[in-house]
């Protein structure tokens, strides 16, 4: 049915890293093939991850500012304002189709061959795959690999995922109903972008997290800032809290929790549970010890500096390996992988690799943070300016959060920047830059920003370092 069953480059899945890697392999000149069993590309990202719950993020955030919102601003709405569940959701789905058949038009531009199916490891330079269509098995070899399998939900011990009444992240994306009650196991990303989600729309919810702050990962000043603006937004939060059980009765899901410190215990009962607590590589039915691979202790695929694996010609990439479990990253290691085969040298940079939550407002943050830099020993210098006093974002009504710059107390070298604010997912791109390039703050605060922008206030954070901020 294909024209070949050997390739110089099979990449194994068809996520960012993978789908990525396959273009930019075809586009060095490598006759290349990409397996995925999922049956649309993209991987968890465009599908069940990044791209459904943006589409809710911002058509929520949009429905919250008609409703709450507009007034104050003269726009006088005639009748009531209401969510149509179904068509919300029918909106997310457009989005995701819409991106994932993109993919396949991407492939066919570049020549690599698609492969719908399941692949396993025959040996070190075969793979078998299982057809989705249950067509026969096909042999494929591969002069070289590139693993991009990925990761799934981490299961909670002792908690069954129906997808109906305790969901994963996947379920939560495609409730067939709007709930009155969800409770939220995990308040890192995917957790408080979903609270948001659907506390937006009237549900209560309750994020239950064991650790005494949200935000795994973030800067502390900013994650305490997050969490009081989304109290303020009605999400209740249960820190310093464990979980011990979570069972579905009928229609209503019972759990039982209780405080880490104290050890009170306390029962909820909620219409859904979602559980968020992170995420684990993924490497189901690969049969990867036949072609000798290894996984360390978290089941991630063992590879060293340039991808590699034991055998030079097998790569791993994205989230079923080392490193944050981010679209972006998988992308470029992606990048990295393909010209590795070509070039015998890649580039990614692990220290520069930014987050953001697409709550609102958002948080996004590059770099080290200040609990990072304690640790290090590394002296700092602090550099904040708040939106409140930025001209952009008080013709907007959205004057929430501040841009802080952690700076080298001696060079002004950037060392970590970390946003609370409205578009703060676009204005880290620049912290990107500037630590790629080793820039200091000096070089920032001197270089022109557009007025008036809300990135005028990461310019002055920057000043704030050295000197005093001009506008507040
Ligand atoms: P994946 O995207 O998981 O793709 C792996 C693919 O491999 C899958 O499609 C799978 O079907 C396929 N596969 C696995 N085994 C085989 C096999 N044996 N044969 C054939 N195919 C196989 N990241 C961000 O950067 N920004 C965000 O805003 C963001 N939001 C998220 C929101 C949610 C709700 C979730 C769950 C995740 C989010 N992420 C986000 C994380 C992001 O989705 C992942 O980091 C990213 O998808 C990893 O890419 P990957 O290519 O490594 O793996």
């Amino acid at each position: 049915r294909f024209a070949s069953t050997k390739y110089d480059v099979v990449v194994i899945g068809g996520g960012p890293g993978g789908y990525i890697a396959a273009i930019k392999a075809a586009q060095l000149g490598y006759n290349t093939a990409c397996v995925e069993k999922r049956g649309s590309l993209g991987g968890t990202c465009l599908n069940v991850g990044c791209i459904p719950s943006k589409s809710l993020l911002n058509n929520t955030h949009l429905y919250h500012q008609i409703k709450h919102d507009s007034k104050h601003r003269g726009i006088e709405i005639a009748g009531d304002v209401s969510v149509n569940f179904s068509t919300l959701m029918a909106a997310k789905d457009k989005a995701v189709k819409g991106l994932t058949s993109g993919i396949e038009m991407l492939f066919k531009k570049n020549g690599v061959t698609y492969l719908k199916g399941e692949a396993s490891f025959v040996d070190e330079h075969n793979i078998n795959v299982k057809p989705i269509d249950g067509s026969e098995n096909l042999e494929v070899e591969g002069t070289n690999f590139i693993v991009a399998t990925g990761s799934e939900p981490t299961p909670f011990p002792g908690i069954e995922i129906d997808e109906e009444r305790i969901v994963s992240s996947t379920g939560v994306l495609s409730l067939k109903e709007l709930p009155k009650r969800m409770s939220i196991i995990g308040g890192g990303i995917i957790g408080l972008e979903m609270a948001s989600v659907y506390a937006r729309l009237g549900t209560e919810v309750t994020v239950i997290e064991f650790q005494s702050a949200i935000g795994a990962g973030m800067d502390a000043e900013v994650a305490k800032q997050s969490q009081k603006l989304l109290a303020k937004q009605g999400l209740n939060f249960k820190l310093g809290t464990k979980v011990t059980k979570g069972v579905r009765e009928g229609d209503v899901v019972k759990i039982e929790v209780e405080d880490v410190k104290s050890g009170k215990k306390e029962e909820l009962e909620s219409d859904v549970l979602l559980v968020a607590i992170g995420r684990r590589p993924y490497t189901k039915n690969l049969d990867f010890e036949k072609a000798g691979l290894e996984l360390d202790n978290k089941g991630r695929v063992v590879i060293d500096s340039e991808l590699k694996t034991k055998h030079d010609h097998i790569r791993v990439i994205g989230d079923v390996t080392f490193g944050p479990m981010l679209a972006h990253k998988a992308e470029e290691e992606g990048v990295a992988a393909a010209e590795y085969i070509k070039h015998g040298h890649g580039h990614v940079n692990y220290a520069n690799i930014p987050s953001v939550m697409y709550t609102h407002p958002e948080v996004a943050w590059v770099g080290l943070n200040e609990q990072q830099l304690k640790e290090q020993g590394i002296k700092y210098k602090v550099g904040k300016f708040p939106f409140i006093a930025n001209s952009r974002a008080k013709t907007n009504l959205d004057t929430d959060g501040f841009v802080k710059f952690l700076a080298d107390a001696e060079t002004q070298r950037v060392l970590g920047v970390h946003i609370i604010g409205a578009n703060a997912g676009e204005m880290i791109a620049e912290a990107g830059l500037a630590l790629e390039y080793g820039a200091s703050t000096e070089d920032i605060a001197r270089t022109c920003h557009a007025h008036p922008t809300l990135s005028e206030a990461f310019k002055e954070a920057a000043l704030a370092t050295f000197d005093k901020p001009l506008n507040f």
